[in-house]
């Protein structure tokens, strides 16, 4: 049922559609849909909230702390630093900041779903170049695709849904073929999941004297295990951060989740013996998926993903009815969140039984 907007909207605003969000899980059903951290919070990070006091007063406007502890982590000025509600909110940012009607902004797809709806607000056109084989950017394509309208390229590494990196050669090929005015965002909200050595790394190899149209976004939302809190961070020339600054809503990062990044940052060992875990156990899950004999691309995130095709939505109900619940992108595949250790057991029974009923020559097998 479409109902009319009684007031006059931006008609290309009134076209999308709305947010959806994937899919709240029953107290006895495991959520794998989001790409969560299915653990709890640190103690200490959730004394940290505790500690902080004064909800009547508004939160520091500029994250100083936070991105004082960033910019030392990472070895920039924190000036090169910018700590938005959510790394969503800063692409939306730099989408606002770059790119307006008449603009084209390039990236690939299938990725993180994000990406169309924050090009449309800005006003400008997704080009969405296809992934090519083993569902990995395809950065050749990208470059051929940029024109004189680009105003910015998105690379996602791990690339969310499909799972595989960037590698640091093909990265460093790329911008050597991208106008230097280009703004490159590389969004690495699944950095800290990658065990390939060959993956690029937007912070240690990236001089950004060398590229300063490149800007690396990353998140407290999945390794550190922060979503609800909304907290991620950007790092890039000062200039280009402004310009995201200057379009940011004033005052959206909150004192709780400036305490709650900064406290997880002093326990940064533990939660990253805590990714290893994850990534562990994904490793674990895509090799048992291979064996039943599925063709999943290289999994470097928290998730794997299983190109269910034209059977996406009964694979999905398959899943659901098993009490998981994974996130289906109708006519393509399943994204599936490494979660509890014990949900391993449910997914792979389910995957099996759904791969039993593919045709023979489905391309979800191997
Ligand atoms: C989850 C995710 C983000 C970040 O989400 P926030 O919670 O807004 O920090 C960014 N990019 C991709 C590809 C993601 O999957």
């Amino acid at each position: 049922m479409t109902e009319d907007v009684p007031v006059r909207i931006r008609p290309e605003i009134a076209a999308l559609a709305p947010y959806k969000q994937g899919k709240q899980a029953g107290a006895d059903a495991f959520k794998l849909s989001s790409n969560e951290n299915p653990n709890e919070p640190l103690p200490s990070v959730v004394e940290s909230l505790r500690r902080t006091v004064g909800v009547n007063r508004y939160p520091d406007a500029t994250a100083a702390r936070l991105r004082q502890r960033l910019a030392e982590r990472y070895g920039v000025l924190p000036d090169e630093v910018h700590v938005g509600a959510g790394s969503v909110s800063i692409l939306s940012q730099l989408m606002l900041a770059a790119a307006g009607p008449g603009d084209e902004v390039v990236y690939a797809w299938r990725s993180f779903e994000a990406y169309p709806g924050l090009v449309l607000v800005a006003g400008a056109t997704p080009v969405e170049v296809p992934l090519k084989e083993g569902a990995r950017h395809d950065l050749d394509a990208m470059a051929a695709a940029i024109t004189d309208r680009t105003r910015a390229v998105i690379v996602c590494s791990p690339n969310n849904p499909t799972g595989p990196t960037v590698t640091q050669a093909e990265f460093e090929a790329f911008l050597a073929k991208v106008p230097r005015d280009l703004l490159v965002v590389l969004d690495e909200a699944y950095a800290e999941f990658v065990t390939d050595p060959d993956a690029v790394d937007g912070m240690t190899k990236l001089g950004r004297d060398d590229h300063p149209n490149v800007v690396v976004l990353r998140t407290f939302s999945k390794a550190f295990g922060l979503a609800g809190l909304r907290v991620g961070y950007a790092i890039g020339h000062r200039r280009i951060l402004d310009a995201a600054r200057s379009t940011a809503v004033p005052l959206s990062v909150t004192a709780q989740s400036e305490e709650a990044a900064l406290a997880s940052l002093d326990a940064e060992a533990e939660l990253l013996e805590r990714v290893r875990e994850i990534a562990d156990r994904r490793d674990r899950l895509a090799a048992a998926l291979r064996t039943q004999g599925w063709n999943v691309p290289d999994a470097q995130g928290n998730f794997v993903w299983l190109a269910t095709g034209a059977q996406t939505m009964d694979a999905a109900a398959a899943f659901e009815t098993a009490g998981c619940i994974v996130r289906p992108f109708a006519g393509d595949g399943i994204r599936v969140s490494v979660g509890e250790e014990e949900a391993l057991e449910p997914v792979e029974r389910i995957a099996g039984a759904v791969l039993a009923g593919l045709p023979a020559t489905h391309p979800a097998r191997r």
